[in-house]
């Protein structure tokens, strides 16, 4: 048999083979078996050798134009397949439409950060704009700067995290404050809130929490600013029928200082378990801030006067949404944050 006769009756053959065929992995077995590296047409194309120059264009010609047909014959078929195999499956396949469908599970903001954004809403309202800082941070602006010397008792080793003798985990944000009052001049109405490290551990006592840092400086601002100021955001928090309390205290960055109570949320100012029976709560500390602090940032203390406060942000999380132990805002078990 020539050559030409073997191309011819392979081509026949192959159209035969695949008209039976009903899937796809059929067809592949066919498409090797023919075109594939040790196939039929490599096989006959290996006779090529034998022929005379004469015959060798004509046949190498019919031998492409063979193995193009082939080409075309697979992927028609592959087509064809493809097209029975979905047709097959949109008959035996149907979508119940009245099914529920599947809901996507949505995530929920921490506590935490609920509060931060409620407490930045409420003092953006009054003016206050957000301002960030390290959280390792130098000893200067941790400690130095806010007038807290070298044997302070919050330079206790029991408290800080230090990183050397110069750099610490920063213990609150008040360094927000220095960074921000050396970077601007007054007037400023500013709130920091943010993460805040202490060696301490217990019910009431986390490692890693949260702060939040506010202050303001301006010409003549006063106790009385402070305190207006401080009631207007906890009647915004609390409500406006909640009674407030300063009471003197101290601090090494401001002077007078003053501690902000609340009449207790929970037992309504009668006496509890978490206010200890005295129907008060304590939240906050603040003060009109100490002219050494000024004189660390270069301010004119005769000239420019301010008010600082901070407060934990878990304190206010626990109080507002009734959260009796610090621990369940770090431990992030789901059923716990799904309430919020
Ligand atoms: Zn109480």
């Amino acid at each position: 048999m020539d050559m030409k006769q073997k191309l011819e009756e392979m081509l026949a053959a192959a159209k035969a083979a695949v008209t039976e065929v009903a899937d796809e992995a059929a067809l592949q077995e066919i498409r090797v078996r023919y075109l594939g590296k040790k196939g039929q047409l490599t096989t006959i194309m290996k006779g090529m050798g034998a022929l005379s120059s004469d015959e060798r264009p004509t046949i190498g010609a019919l031998a492409n134009r063979v193995k193009e047909q082939l080409g075309q014959l697979f992927d028609q078929h592959l087509q064809r397949v493809k097209q029975q195999e979905l047709s097959r499956r949109l008959e035996h396949e149907s979508i119940d439409v009245t099914l529920p469908g599947r809901r996507g599970v949505s995530g929920s903001k921490h506590p935490v950060t609920l509060i931060t954004e409620e407490l930045i809403d409420i003092f953006s309202a009054l003016g206050f704009c957000v301002a960030e800082g390290p959280e390792v941070e130098q000893d200067f602006y941790n400690f130095e700067a806010l007038n807290i010397p070298r044997d302070h008792p919050a330079r206790d080793m029991q408290d800080t995290f230090y990183i050397n003798d110069d750099v610490v985990l920063r213990t609150h944000t008040s360094p927000v404050q220095i960074r921000t009052m050396l970077k601007h001049r007054p007037p400023l109405r500013i709130i920091a809130p943010g993460t805040v490290y202490r060696r301490d551990s217990d019910i009431t006592h986390s490692p890693m929490f949260h702060q939040i840092e506010g202050f303001m400086v301006d010409e003549n601002i006063t106790f009385g600013d402070l305190k207006g100021i401080l009631t207007t955001f906890i009647h915004e928090c609390f409500g406006t029928k909640v009674a407030v309390r300063f009471r003197p205290s101290f601090f090494p960055f401001t002077e007078p200082s003053a501690e902000v109570d609340i009449q207790c949320v929970i037992c309504g100012g009668k006496g509890c378990r978490v206010c200890k029976n005295s129907g008060w709560l304590e939240i906050l500390g603040s003060g009109m801030i100490d002219p050494e602090v000024f004189k660390s940032v270069e301010y004119d203390s005769s000239k420019y006067s301010g008010f600082a406060f901070g407060m934990g942000l878990e304190r206010i999380a626990m109080l507002k949404y009734g959260v009796n132990d610090l621990r369940l805002f770090f431990e992030n078990d789901v059923r716990f944050l799904r309430q919020f």
